[in-house]
């Protein structure tokens, strides 16, 4: 006999995540190139070393109450607009589940997170993926005129993941005056940090003016705490509270709790991380261009070689060099390669180099 699977899980790929192999240089996660603070790594400690009445034999804290009030404070937000999640991927899964079922159709560009296709289908809703433009940026009038009485979510992703674009600020409120007020636009913004673009939209201030905009963040990428899952949304407390109810309990743990306000408090030795990790990227970028590789300007800590069929032959090529880069096959296909330190973009740059296919 075999168990009856969902039949939305059919046609569901599993979540592919940047690939490790033992001795290459890994720039397939956007992860940040700088061992953690000892600031964070204390705290880490001091949570796992918590007394009987503290330590790790106890739930942690629901509502993380701390980080968030921590981040009421940042923000200048009232708490009830804020709800931290199992990192913002977890969140953007319950965004879907709070809004849209069976039938229902999530909008976002293409390419943009690969999460979003995947946390749609759970659902049992429909993902319309909306192309970007020849310059890989989003498609904000497309995405508008593709709204529908069935959509129930946007996702705009600025920086976008993986081509890196953003959209303008007077943009996304244009988009956003487009868009009826029962329809949930999400404002991904994981790598705002690295984004020295004037003229960017805050999500968290737009989400202040607008009760069916949430802003998305997470401490993964800028903070550099991949491996504990922080991310926070931020938005309407109606729209809070329905996220807290479709989320798994207690899905945010003691220590990535400690971790994400010691992370917070830091940002101060934080800060030159990002400006070194932005002057990598223009380096990368200049370099690459001068190879000749057709790269869209980055506001994130990766760059995006639209390389269409080419883009698994050229992830091959980087591996035989050493280093593990994100190949997406299909339409609209890539190759995302995160700003590492500078010897791993040497070593990458290497490999644009001497890649026959340029
Ligand atoms: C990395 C990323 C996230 C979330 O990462 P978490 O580690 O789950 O916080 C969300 N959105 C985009 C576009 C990302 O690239």
């Amino acid at each position: 006999m075999t168990v009856r699977l969902r039949s939305a899980l059919a046609a569901l790929p599993a979540y592919a995540p940047g690939r490790t192999v033992p001795g290459a240089v890994k720039l397939a996660s956007n992860e940040l190139p700088f061992p953690t603070l000892p600031v964070v790594a204390e705290a880490v400690a001091a949570a796992a070393a918590g007394d009987a009445a503290r330590g790790l034999n106890r739930y942690p804290d629901n509502g993380a109450t701390a980080l968030v009030r921590l981040l009421g404070e940042r923000l200048g937000q009232d708490t009830e607009r804020i709800i931290v999640g199992c990192g913002s991927v977890a969140l953007c899964q319950q965004l879907v589940q709070a809004v849209a079922g069976e039938g229902d159709e999530v909008l976002f560009g293409w390419r943009s997170f690969e999460a979003y296709p995947i946390v749609t289908e759970i659902a049992g809703a429909r993902p319309v993926r909306v192309p970007v433009t020849a310059g890989q940026a989003l498609d904000l009038d497309a995405l508008a005129a593709a709204v529908t009485p069935r959509t129930r979510l946007v996702y705009v992703c600025t920086p976008n993941n993986p081509t890196g674009t953003t959209v303008a600020a007077a943009e996304l409120e244009r988009f956003l005056d487009r868009v009826p007020d029962d329809v949930l636009v999400a404002v991904d913004e994981a790598y705002r940090e690295f984004d020295v673009e004037p003229g960017s939209p805050d999500g968290v201030e737009v989400a202040s003016r607008r009760s069916n905009v949430v802003a998305l963040r997470t401490l993964s990428k800028a903070y550099g705490l991949a491996g504990l899952r922080v991310g926070y949304a931020v938005g309407d407390p109606a729209v809070v509270q329905a996220l807290g109810k479709v989320a798994v309990p207690f899905a945010v743990n003691l220590l990535a709790q400690a971790a994400a306000v010691a992370a917070l408090g830091a940002e101060e030795e934080l800060r030159p991380r990002w400006a070194a990790v932005v002057r990598e990227r223009e380096r990368v970028t200049e370099d690459l261009r001068e190879l000749g590789y057709d790269v869209p300007t980055s506001q994130a800590n990766f760059v995006w070689l639209p390389l269409a069929d080419a883009a698994l032959d050229f992830a091959g090529h980087a591996e035989q060099h050493g280093v593990i880069v994100r190949a997406f096959g299909g339409p609209g296909g890539g190759v995302r390669v995160t700003v590492g330190a500078p010897a791993e973009n040497d070593l990458f740059l290497a490999a644009a180099r001497s890649y026959p296919g340029r």
